[in-house]
């Protein structure tokens, strides 16, 4: 029965017809098999995660709006333009879905005091929302995983992380993606180079656009991250911020070339990777690709010194990166990377629906022990001719069928077939049929999972 409105207490009434319910725009449903890439995904990255000692943190998805107006930026185009923020009309509290997690990392950290006893290495996994145009690589909902440390001021620390992407990469099998670092120095260098910015774009004013007339005023940083083709020239030809780096800046950069280039990490320096907030400091770096159009950047991330400070924290030195999932899904299916989907070890062949509580027991018994295994019966004696049920659980992929036929049964056993012939085993062998005892389940368990 459809209602005309649902209208809850505290909310105007939505209009409710007849129309089909679909996802939200940009919003998408990550379904089998597709989903089985993610799951593989994830695993990689849990193994890789622990092997370099990074734990795994779970914060909440919605924040306080002000916690992204002041640790994303203002003046940045997330907060400008793109965060899904509402009132919560029970409250009246201003709450923002999350665009990124670095700001929810460190106000998690500060409110637990994580770094009381030293560093911590964290990393997350999960959604995050932006209101823009959906396109390929570009979404409204979409995935990050993000990697910080916490409470660590050294340069090995920023090496390490981006260490760690490249292994991650790497275990994937994933192939031309290139590298590209910059560092942005300390507050009093960015602020020298930052006067030099205002005076050089201030004498070709005529120049800018409207976008970067405004930045001029509001972030003069940012208009070197104009994709305007008319303004290349200019902004190439402009001061750049490695030029009013002092020594100790300079050596933190070397640092992490050296330690990348040991490794076999190729990098370039991009002068014009820049962040335009000022608790952002040395490092800034983006993993790219060629091979997905205009939505390339698979990663980016840098060090954030000064964030705990701007959210209210004791001074913390700081450094992380989020990488976008669906991205490097698309590179890894531009790839051919993934494995193929699970498949079953067995499927349970039931051509008598009165046999399906020796099958349920059985089948019970075999995934305690480890051996993964699929039936397709109903109880409606519909369980489909044997030679279709057979067909099935050759389509199923599994390596092999598991028979409950009368004549078995009436032994009290069940068949078992292999249903993909060996390289190594002969015809005859390979399909040869085997009888193990209902009784003895954990003899047909380690017969499946030795064969
Ligand atoms: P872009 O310049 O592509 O908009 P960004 O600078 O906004 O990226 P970050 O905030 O650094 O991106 O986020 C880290 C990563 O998250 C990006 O490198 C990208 O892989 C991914 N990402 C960002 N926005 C989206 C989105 N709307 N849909 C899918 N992935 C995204
Ligand atoms: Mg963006």
């Amino acid at each position: 029965m459809t209602e005309p409105s649902v209208a809850a207490s505290h909310n105007k009434p939505v209009a409710v017809n007849n129309t089909k319910l679909t996802a939200v725009k940009g919003m998408n449903d990550i379904l089998p098999p597709e989903s089985a890439t993610w799951e593989w995904f994830e695993e990689h990255v849990r193994h890789v995660m622990a092997l370099s000692s990074y734990r795994n943190i779970r914060t909440p998805i919605v924040e306080p709006t002000a916690l992204f107006v002041k640790g994303t930026g203002q003046t940045t185009d997330i907060v400008e333009k793109e965060m899904y923020s509402f009132e919560d009309k029970l409250n009246g509290e201003h709450l923002t879905l999350r665009p990124e997690n670095t700001p929810g990392v460190v106000r998690a950290a500060i409110e637990h005091n994580l770094t009381y006893e030293g560093g911590k290495r964290l990393y997350y996994m999960g959604p995050m929302f932006r209101h823009e145009r959906p396109q390929r690589g570009r979404y409204r909902q979409f995935y990050q995983l993000g990697a910080e440390a916490l409470g660590f001021a050294g340069p090995e620390v920023d090496a390490e992380l981006m260490l760690l992407v490249h292994q991650l990469f790497d275990r994937l099998g994933l192939k031309n993606v290139r590298v590209e670092l910059n560092s942005l120095g300390v507050p009093a260098e960015r602020a020298a180079h930052r006067a030099a910015l205002v005076d050089y774009f201030s004498q070709h004013a005529d120049a800018l656009d409207a976008d970067s007339q405004r930045r001029l005023q509001t972030n003069p940083l940012r208009i070197l991250d104009t994709k305007n083709p008319a303004m290349q020239a200019l902004v190439q030809a402009a001061p750049q911020l490695i030029s009013y780096l002092g020594e100790s800046s300079l050596k933190h950069l070397d640092t992490v070339k050296h330690l990348l280039s040991v490794c076999g990490v190729q990098w370039t320096v991009n002068p014009r990777l820049v962040r335009g907030l000022d608790y952002y400091s040395h490092t800034v770096f983006e993993f790219i690709t060629s091979e997905l159009g205009a939505q390339g950047t698979l990663c980016g991330g840098g060090r954030y010194d000064g964030l705990f400070e701007t959210l209210g924290g004791k001074p913390t030195p700081a450094v992380g990166w989020g990488m976008g999932i669906e991205r490097v899904l698309e590179l890894v299916k531009e790839q051919s990377l993934a494995s193929s989907a699970p498949v079953p070890d067995a499927y349970a062949v039931v051509p008598d629906a009165a046999a399906l509580s020796t099958v349920a027991t059985t089948l019970q018994a075999l995934r305690a022990q480890g051996v993964s295994v699929q039936m397709h019966a109903s109880l409606d004696g519909s369980t489909g001719s044997f030679k279709s049920q057979f067909k099935k659980a050759d389509g199923s992929g599994a390596r092999f069928a598991l028979i409950f036929g009368a004549d078995e049964l009436a032994q009290g056993k069940v068949a078992l077939k292999a249903l993909r012939a060996r390289a190594d085993a002969q015809d005859s062998q390979a399909t040869a049929q085997q009888l193990f005892a209902l009784d003895n389940p954990n003899a047909l368990a380690l017969a499946i999972k030795t064969t």
